[in-house]
């Protein structure tokens, strides 16, 4: 079986046609533009590459991905300019003539982790992207973590001492929220350089660390993953991971009795399987897991 996914980032779309890690058949980029350019250019990737199955979609959210909804498929709220209430999913499905899935780029990511990568096995984890943004999702009792809507880790709020750290924070709806003070976009805001020049300054990556830690924390301790998965531009800074395992471990001060959070923390909180694949094969189990339904 063949089946097309597609990772959906408000910078890049990744297209791609297969199976597995291992059977990638055709991948391609494509310019986050308007909407309807970045969908044309998505659809004939999917004509010249196809025929496929199905198709999944990892998408940038928030997203409405419930099924009884008129409106599914479609990203909801983002202030991503052109973008807001753009029917993604829907268009796709007409265009292509097949079935498709959507879901958030996160939880596509870690369907993919638990399917191939570094969850294999477990039924409760999460799947963190710290890049431009934060968001994250997982999986609690072996399906994908969905609500009301979806989760919105990145919006959490975490505590914010404004005079070690007077910055108000970048996030339109909250400010100080967890991608408001953590994610790529307030690094570069705070510091005045984008994440990845400022490898030398350790004040940088010790405040990020303490943010990141501090936003785990609160993870670990409302859905008791059984792993944490890091990925994203950020979270692959060189050291950066090994100084959030010291805080978290500071902050949790020995009160979960479990190797994971104790001497195998290196294991518990660590980088993608898939490394910056995820998404994309991800996007893949999608169309899978609905081709079988
Ligand atoms: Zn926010």
């Amino acid at each position: 079986m063949t089946y097309g996914g597609i990772e959906t980032g408000g910078s890049k779309w990744e297209c791609a046609v297969g199976s597995a890690p291992d059977d990638l058949r055709a991948i391609e980029t494509i310019a986050t533009t308007t909407p309807e350019e970045t969908i044309g250019h998505a659809v004939a990737f999917f004509e010249r590459e196809g025929p496929v199955e199905a198709i999944g979609i990892g998408s940038f959210g928030p997203i409405d991905q419930k099924l009884s909804s008129p409106t599914w498929g479609y990203i909801t709220t983002t202030p991503k300019p052109g973008w807001a209430h753009a029917d993604v999913g829907q268009e796709i499905r007409r265009r292509v003539s097949v079935p498709v899935a959507f879901d958030t780029d996160v939880n596509a990511a870690a369907l993919a982790e638990h399917r191939w990568g570094a969850c294999q096995g477990l039924d409760t984890f999460c799947y963190i992207t710290v890049g431009t943004g934060i968001g994250g999702g997982g999986m609690a009792g072996g399906k994908l973590l969905h609500g009301l809507l979806h989760p919105e880790f990145g919006h959490m709020r975490i505590p914010h001492d404004r005079d070690a750290d007077p910055f108000d924070g970048v996030c339109p709806y909250h400010g100080d929220c967890w991608e408001g003070l953590a994610s790529g976009r307030a690094i570069e805001a705070r510091w005045g350089q984008p994440a990845a020049s400022l490898d030398g300054d350790p004040a940088v990556w010790e405040l990020e660390a303490r943010y990141l830690a501090l936003g785990l924390v609160s993870v670990m301790c409302v859905l008791s993953p059984e792993r944490i998965v890091i990925g994203g531009g950020v979270a692959h800074h060189d050291g950066l991971l090994a100084l959030v395992r010291r805080d978290v471990l500071a902050l949790m001060n020995g009160y979960l009795e479990a190797s994971a959070v104790g001497d195998e923390i290196e294991d518990y909180i660590t980088l993608p399987g898939l490394g910056t694949r995820a998404g994309v094969l991800g996007a893949i189990a999608l169309a899978e897991s609905i081709s079988h339904a």
